[in-house]
């Protein structure tokens, strides 16, 4: 049986990037907190709470002398509450959420209406649309809008960065068309991270041939999900977190295996993966 790792996989560099700043500052304090997971991810949590990065829900848990601002970003009302509060921050915002959040800030000063394509519940939207001074309205579909928003003579749209490039697309190509012949003015902003689409472009081509692709990644990890959602329509999809939910019936009558993983899955986790894989093959 052949096992086939995407050429694009796993952690991002927004992901490497923050675990790099947040282990140098560890170092230096012996323990901090993370406001929210770094990544969605619960193995790279747990491993990184055995050197001490460890993470507070809220901003009453806070504990240590030093809280870090995790990739997804804050809005400038948690970062104004921190400051109120005398914390001390490391910020490991991801570059890219950065300048998204830039983009919804710029678009909202310019008297944009601003529309955010992505999951409103998802800790980075709701920092974009903080930083939108909340006169935005984030949904997936448009029917799920807020029409008093949508209705300004000036509308700009942006995406959460890890959302699927076609998608997005679909998404303001629909806008347009239900809304154009009112608006002025309409400003679309590729705010989609070009690591998320590397690694679902790598995962189409491949789950184009095999006979079943494993996804690996959290259950949390909107990136991750994406990644199944775009390999399932194509081939037999699994979806798992841990090495352990591999199920020796998914490998039968199966020789070619794709295995691609989120932006936040740590090597070890993809590893262990392809070592259950190769020994439940060998035992076949
Ligand atoms: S997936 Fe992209 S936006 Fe998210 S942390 Fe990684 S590099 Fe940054």
């Amino acid at each position: 049986m052949q096992i086939e790792k995407a050429p694009e996989l796993g952690l991002c560099f927004g992901v490497r990037r923050a675990m790099k700043l947040l282990k140098e500052e560890v170092r230096k304090h012996g323990e901090i907190e993370t406001l929210g997971p770094v990544a969605h991810n619960h193995q790279l949590i747990e491993d990184l709470a055995k050197t001490g990065i460890k993470m507070v829900n809220n901003l009453d848990e806070v504990r240590c002398k030093t809280l870090a601002i995790t990739t997804h970003g804050a809005s400038p009302n948690i970062l104004s509450s921190i400051k109120a509060r005398k914390i001390q921050t490391i910020d490991v915002t991801c570059p890219i959420v950065a300048k998204a959040q830039a983009a919804a800030k710029n678009l909202v000063e310019a008297g944009f209406s601003l529309v955010i394509f992505g999951d409103a519940r998802h800790s980075e939207v709701k920092g974009l649309l903080g930083w939108a001074n909340n006169k935005g309205t984030a949904a997936l579909n448009i029917e799920d809008l807020n029409t008093n928003i949508t209705r300004g003579l000036l509308l700009g749209i942006i995406s959460q960065t890890t959302q699927c490039q076609a998608n997005f697309r679909n998404f303001c190509s629909a806008l347009i068309t239900s809304s154009a012949s009112s608006l002025k003015e309409i400003r679309i902003i590729n705010t989609l991270c070009l690591e998320t689409q590397r690694r679902q472009e790598a995962a189409i081509k491949l789950a184009k041939n095999v006979e079943l692709m494993i996804v690996v990644g959290g259950y949390n990890s909107a990136n991750t999900k994406r990644l199944a959602e775009v390999c399932s329509p194509i081939t037999e999809t699994k979806f798992i977190e841990r090495a352990n939910e591999v199920n020796s019936s998914w490998l039968v009558n199966k020789n070619h295996i794709g295995i691609t993983a989120g932006a936040s899955t740590p090597d070890e986790t993809i590893d262990r993966v392809i070592s259950k894989l190769k020994l439940l093959s060998s035992s076949r």
